[in-house]
């Protein structure tokens, strides 16, 4: 029987719908999105930018809002039909201020990297000064990596960590007194400690430059206070919505105190300048869809399941981090201050080599590049470790004990034959593989974004 779109009312009907349709018209999509439950299920993730959604975070970036065409903002659109989407967007805007405890939230941004051009863009001219972390030190490649647009648009600086893995703040004030940079970014993607936002804002001040914060990684840890806040210390806060806040993908650009301040060399304020930043600068209509998704992620990031779950993040990395250490394991810093652990291999293992060996007995791990690095990004010494996905698995001492026991395993178990190549027998990858599929079963991925 023929269905038209009028006569499914709900949008269950219509998912429901697109399930056995898509399972009929085409096959290999369908077949591909069930192995990926199955991977997802069936494989421990310890990928520090890891997380699983709820059902409810789906259900609304599958939501008709993707139907809509809404370029501008709520009440200022440039296209009909936006009632609830209005509702839907302000509704983001006003938790993700709640939240954050922020005058300003921008939920547009298509992703966290587009939100950091959105604001490098707006803020600087082509060639201006800026001073972020570099890459090789746990920055992000947006921060001003000469492969990016950040590192050849703009003349980019970057400050390093000192042999504990701490950022050299000392060096990050005499850069920023030497260069003058226009722009100061901090916040990183591989950083195991707490990030000194008053210390960098002050830097900022002495040269009248311009703080950003990236919290991309610990927006969490952020909003539960276990991490200090930037948000009235940097001028504008960026941050992704998919890491530790479980949600869409997505970006948000915040600012607090100073967003009715007039930015410095310009005739407008923070506010103004970030809105037109997203649109119409850099992005045409938003992602509705995401932005109710959002919405939702903001809501839940105001529970008790999510300041446990974020607890849970914490406690599993202080775990995590001694079993390594009394394994042997040569942990940067020798501690975490967040969810990500810094791990230094053993000389003759590459970060490709342990990468790819553990992958193949189900365990996911990002080889990283640690303080120091002499090898190349594709290669490295070191993992970045993360623990959201363990802590979405509700992983106790024991089982973060077997899965510690089971990577040394692997990791002594390889036979080395250069800096790529390895050979792993049978045997033993069959072996874990087995255990670690049982340890996907014991402990299985559950909720703690829903509240109960
Ligand atoms: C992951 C990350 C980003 C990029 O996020 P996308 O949404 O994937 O573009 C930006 N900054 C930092 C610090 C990150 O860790």
């Amino acid at each position: 029987m023929e269905k038209t779109y009028n006569t499914i009312k709900s949008q269950v009907d219509l998912l429901n719908q697109g399930n056995v349709e898509l399972a009929k018209n085409d096959i290999e999509v369908s077949k591909l999105l069930n192995r990926e439950i199955e991977r997802q299920h069936k494989t421990l993730s310890l990928v520090a930018s890891c997380c699983t959604v709820s059902p409810s975070i789906l259900y609304a970036m599958s939501s008709t809002l993707v139907n809509v065409t809404a370029e501008g903002k709520p009440g200022k659109r440039y296209h009909a039909g936006c009632e609830f989407v209005d509702e839907i967007e302000q509704l983001a805007i006003d938790r993700a201020c709640e939240i954050f405890k922020a005058q300003y939230a921008g939920v547009q941004p298509h992703s966290a990297s587009n939100a950091n051009y959105q604001v490098l863009s707006a803020i600087l001219n082509p060639g201006d000064t800026i001073l972020g972390m570099s890459l090789d030190d746990g920055g992000h490649l947006t921060h001003g990596s000469k492969v990016t647009f950040s590192g050849s648009y703009y003349n980019a600086i970057g400050y390093h960590v000192n042999d504990q893995g701490i950022i050299n703040y000392d060096e990050v004030d005499a850069l920023a007194k030497k260069h003058k940079p226009k722009l100061i970014i901090c916040g990183a993607t591989a950083y195991s400690q707490v990030v000194d936002f008053k210390k960098f804002r002050e830097i900022a001040d002495s040269i009248d430059a311009i703080l950003m914060a990236d919290i991309s990684h610990i927006a969490g840890l952020v909003i539960t206070g276990r991490h200090p806040s930037p948000i009235d210390y940097a001028h504008i806060t960026t941050t992704c919505t998919h890491k530790q806040l479980a949600g869409p993908r997505g970006g948000l650009i915040l600012s607090g105190n100073d967003a009715d301040n007039i930015v410095p060399g310009k005739n407008i304020t923070f506010r103004k300048l970030l809105q037109k930043s997203i649109f119409p600068w850099m992005q045409g209509a938003p992602a509705v869809n995401n932005i109710a998704a959002k919405a939702v992620t903001f809501e839940y990031a105001k529970s008790k399941e999510f300041y446990d779950y974020i607890g849970k993040i914490r406690e599993v990395a202080d775990t995590m981090t001694n079993l390594l250490i009394e394994k042997g394991y040569n942990i940067i810093g020798n501690s975490t201050k967040n969810h990500t652990i810094l791990v230094k291999l053993p000389e003759s293992i590459t970060g490709i080599i342990a990468e790819e060996a553990l992958e193949e007995c189900s365990i996911i791990i990002n080889k990283n590049r640690v303080p120091g690095e002499q090898r190349s990004s594709t290669i490295t010494s070191g993992l970045r470790i993360g623990t959201g996905g363990l802590a979405q698995r509700h992983f106790d001492k024991k089982g973060c004990s077997k899965i510690v026991d089971i990577i040394s395993a692997i990791l002594t178990n390889i036979k080395i034959l250069d800096e790529k190549n390895y050979e792993l027998k049978d045997e033993i990858r069959v072996k874990y593989k087995n255990e670690v599929s049982s340890l996907c079963d014991e402990y299985p991925i559950k909720n703690y974004c829903e509240k109960n």
